[in-house]
């Protein structure tokens, strides 16, 4: 199963996977206990060292297997993924090639992004010194994920963490534990170190992972996240934390229609709208609402919805369980009850967990689906005045995680973007900066803190950094700053620091 195996491990109860298409037990996981957990961590800190010692370029060869094994098993994997959340065969195979690109990406810059860094000496007075920051890996990174990309969720973590030289506990959602736990017996099957194992169980074999880690990347809902965040302040165990969001998208009167209707529709409603930066709310300014409202429902009800097989057939599944056909049953009634009208859709299909493509409008911030995650294939659109307006209501809200904006006018948009409180802000475009590993993707306010990727950070978050200073010119016996205090030698001493940091005639006093 995973490496230390799971069976080994001890587990306490077992857990059942369902599909939620179709109501039917599609696999267990055992539920680990504490116990087993703190044993699983230990084995995979005991391999790490090892993997840390192959360096880069023997990291490399092991992802890039592992990258070749993926390839092998990419329709059984996106099988796996279906099984347990129910989305469409497109939505489950982007996960595979998400994980394909980021062993590439990561394994083949790991060298470059770690090499030591020798930044000069701040003033030429401490050119007597070489610098060096040199990165060493944390020994053990818990990684724990949520439910809506089973695959793609613990791939945008394992990989930089692995790549950097850390071992890695993952603990997948309670909900989709069974691509996790396949991936695991990949890395198994190809033979590589074992220093990623897979916990299962729900949220106490989550807090034990966070207890055994030495970094934990968290990402999840926000009420989870500042529970880890306590935990994390009780050891003082560093921790980056991916939340949730309410994504607002700005339509200016210049936009190109066309593509505003179809970036935004995909961009709120791909993978059923749970998608962490998912469009929730849509700002339209007066003058094009209605057309583009009119769009907007044409377009969305041509879409496809049901339960695809290993065809493309469908473009929406169901939502992954219960509990979220509830929150976005209620905020959906709810904005109907406080004066919104659906244009499309409106209420559950009756039949599982599926919700049909829903465009509100009507729609004001006294209503949940305009200021509470929905996380769900629902379309809020509401009219506004101007930019100004659009971007003070995109602002109110506690959560940064990303926007969009749209318009003809790029340099308006980039000016737009700036006065927006997102962590990432796509210009005629949604959901896309999730495939740029150069950029960092973290969330403001409650969507999170902290980033992953952003080129060389996102290895160097999994590393403890070192600073280095070692002599550059031979040395003294006894440098001037040392005891006993001379006068003289301190005055020297300090006057040249202040004489090179000062301005004008106060350098010489
Ligand atoms: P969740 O917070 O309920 O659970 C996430 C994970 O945390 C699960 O594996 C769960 O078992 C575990 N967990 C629960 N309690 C824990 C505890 N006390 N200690 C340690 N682990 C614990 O979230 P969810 O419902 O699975 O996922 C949906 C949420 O994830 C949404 O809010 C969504 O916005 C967010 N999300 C964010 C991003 C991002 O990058 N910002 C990406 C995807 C999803």
């Amino acid at each position: 199963m995973s490496s230390p195996d799971l069976a080994d491990a001890g587990a306490s109860t077992d857990l059942i996977v369902t599909n939620p298409g179709t109501g039917s037990p599609v696999g267990t996981v055992p539920s680990l206990s504490a116990e087993s957990v703190t044993a699983m961590a230990g084995a995979v800190r005991a391999a790490q060292p090892a993997w840390e010692a192959l360096g880069p370029t023997g990291r490399k060869h092991w992802l890039l297997t592992f990258q070749d094994w993926i390839l092998d098993h990419a329709a059984d994997l996106a099988d796996t993924i279906q099984s347990e959340s129910g989305k469409p065969r497109v939505d489950a195979e982007v996960e595979i090639s998400f994980i394909v690109d980021l062993l590439g990406y990561w394994s083949r810059h790991a060298a470059k992004f770690l090499a030591d860094r020798h930044p000069a000496p701040h003033t030429p007075l401490m050119r007597v010194k070489r610098l060096s920051v040199a990165y060493s890996p944390y020994p053990l990174v818990g990684i724990i994920t949520p439910w809506n990309f089973p695959l793609g969720m613990p791939a945008a973590d394992i990989v930089p963490a692995l790549a950097a030289g850390a071992g890695v506990l993952l603990k997948p959602s309670e909900v989709t534990p069974l691509t996790a736990v396949r991936l695991a017996e990949g890395w198994s099957e190809i033979g590589a170190p074992p220093v990623f194992a897979v916990a299962t169980g729900a949220g106490a074999t989550g807090a034990a992972v966070v207890e055994n880690a030495d970094y934990v990347q968290f990402t999840g809902s926000t009420a989870t996240g500042k529970k880890i965040a306590a935990a994390c302040a009780a050891t003082l165990t560093p921790y980056s934390l991916e939340l949730g969001g309410k994504d607002p998208a700005i339509v200016l009167a210049d936009a190109d229609l066309d593509r505003a209707v179809q970036g935004i529709a995909y961009g709120a409603l791909v993978n059923t709208g749970q998608l962490c930066v998912s469009i929730e709310r849509v700002y339209v300014e007066a003058s094009i609402h209605d057309r583009f409202v009119a769009r907007l429902v044409d377009h969305v009800e041509e879409l496809r919805v049901g339960l695809d097989g290993r065809s493309i057939e469908h473009d929406l599944g169901p939502l992954a369980n219960d509990a979220q056909l509830a929150i976005v049953t209620r905020h959906v009634e709810q904005a109907i009850a406080s004066g919104a009208t659906a244009r499309t859709g409106g209420k559950p299909t009756g039949t599982g967990t599926f919700y049909p493509p829903t465009v509100l409008v009507d729609v004001d911030h006294t209503m949940e689906c305009m200021t509470e995650e929905t996380f769900g294939p629902v379309i809020p659109v509401m009219k506004v005045a101007n930019a100004d307006e659009a971007i003070a209501l995109a602002n109110d809200s506690r959560y940064g995680l990303s926007a969009s904006v749209w318009t003809s006018d790029k340099g308006r948009a980039g000016a737009i973007a700036r006065r927006l409180f997102a962590g990432t802000v796509n210009v005629n475009d949604s959901v896309v900066n999730l495939f740029h590993y150069t950029i960092p993707h973290g969330g403001w306010g409650q969507s999170g803190t902290g980033a992953r990727w952003g080129g060389a950070q996102g290895l160097r978050k999994y590393c403890r950094q070192q600073a280095l200073t070692i002599p550059a010119v031979p040395t003294m016996k006894k440098e001037l700053a040392w005891f006993p205090y001379v006068p003289d030698k301190i005055a020297i001493l300090q006057k040249s620091m202040r004489a090179f940091a000062a301005r004008g005639k106060r350098r010489f006093g």
